[in-house]
């Protein structure tokens, strides 16, 4: 059976010239790069490379690029940071973040008792409105955080209006730039924001890799307390090769090409299915994902016949103690529950074809009539 892999947006394959720098990084830079002999000063060497090369791309001084696992560390490292620094304070966060935004904040707001917090819905196709931000942002507020894109509908959110109304105010602003890297222009020079989180998987780099751009002057108390690597922002050893890979991938995929092909397959997917909703439609979004749902199937059982027919899908719904919970995401879009249950999420990759899309709306009709035969779910 052909096998077809339709959820970059979760992670994508690892380039092979990335695995071929990496393997050289650890075979012939093994040292500890804070150590003073030949094999430190050699790894030192070529995380100094790596984080040149990153700031580049991201046309910023490469002494903001801090070093982190990915963009789950590269988020938590900015909210406990801010929030372990003051005796009490206010964030502002959009309703449809990355639960390493959203869960962090919930969750260490619970604990330090003397914070709150104010979280804005988008509207029904998916963006947030920067005068809703602009309103909740008090006296009291000390870090607002919006992401650049929406990793289920791929909606492209206002961070540079955002950025500028935070200036305005003097709040620091957290971009969690995951899923706009590789999809959009990410050039940090036009963005105002204090802090911007990336991660390496989603564009052909090594799992386990990311970084957290600093603004120049900015203080951040390090998560990880010890050795005070990364300029004291980040403690532990550094991950030289992960380094290296995440410099050789940037650049390397293009997703927004895919957007036609994507169009296509919406276009194709509406002309089958006349009562399927598409999500995130009216806005401009990520060219390589499409996020919608068809009524009256239930979208882990859709995920799995999918997963049979060989596609390898995401439904909007995340697991939480055993338990499927609706897409947050389409739930703050105010979708009613049933229908978030219901979504399914494509992501597509850079090979796409017209060909896959003719199998794949081929296959969504196919299991719904099964399904409906059956008796509905
Ligand atoms: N932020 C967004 C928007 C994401 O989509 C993801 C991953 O799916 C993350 C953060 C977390 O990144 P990582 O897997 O590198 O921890």
């Amino acid at each position: 059976m052909r096998q077809y892999y339709l959820d970059y947006n979760a992670t994508c394959p690892q380039l092979p010239e990335v695995g071929q720098v990496m393997e050289d990084v650890a075979r012939t830079a093994f040292g500890n790069p804070s150590s003073l002999h030949w094999a430190g000063r050699n790894a030192r060497k070529k995380l100094d490379d790596a984080r040149d090369g990153i700031g580049a791309y991201f046309q910023v001084d490469s002494g903001s690029v801090v070093f982190t696992s990915g963009g789950t560390e590269s988020n938590n490292m900015v909210i406990q940071g801010i929030m372990a620094n003051a005796e009490q304070g206010h964030i502002v966060l959009s309703a449809i973040e990355h639960p390493s935004v959203l869960q962090a904040v919930e969750y260490w707001a619970k604990r330090y008792k003397s914070w709150s917090y104010t979280l804005i819905k988008p509207d029904a196709d998916g963006r947030v409105s920067v005068d809703d931000f602009s309103a909740a942002i008090t006296e009291d507020t000390k870090l607002v955080c919006l992401m650049w894109a929406n990793n289920e509908t791929g909606v492209i959110q206002p961070v540079h209006e955002l950025a500028e109304v935070c200036r305005d105010r003097k709040v620091p602003l957290l971009v969690d730039a995951v899923q706009a890297l590789g999809k959009i222009d990410v050039n940090l020079k036009t963005l105002n924001a204090d802090f911007v989180s990336f991660s390496a998987h989603k564009v052909g780099g090594p799992r386990g890799v990311g970084v957290l751009i600093v603004r120049r002057g900015l203080q951040l108390d390090s998560l990880l307390i010890g050795g005070g690597q990364e300029r004291g922002r980040r403690s532990g050893t550094e991950n030289v090769a992960g380094a290296a890979g995440f410099a050789q991938a940037l650049g390397k995929l293009d997703y927004s090409k895919v957007a036609v092909l994507r169009d296509d397959f919406e276009i194709k997917l509406k002309n089958a299915i006349s009562d399927v909703s598409i999500f995130g439609q009216a806005y401009e979004r990520t060219g390589n994902t499409s996020m919608f749902c068809i009524p009256g199937l239930e979208g882990e059982t859709l995920l799995m016949q999918m997963d049979l027919a060989g596609f390898a899908v995401a439904s909007g719904s995340a697991c939480s103690s055993g338990k499927r919970d609706p897409s947050h995401v389409l739930m703050a879009m105010g979708v009613p529950e049933f229908q978030s249950r219901s979504s399914l999420r494509l992501s597509f990759g850079t090979e796409h074809n017209e060909e896959v899309n003719d199998i794949l709306v081929s296959t969504l009709q196919n299991i719904r009539e099964r399904l409906k035969r059956m008796g509905g779910r």
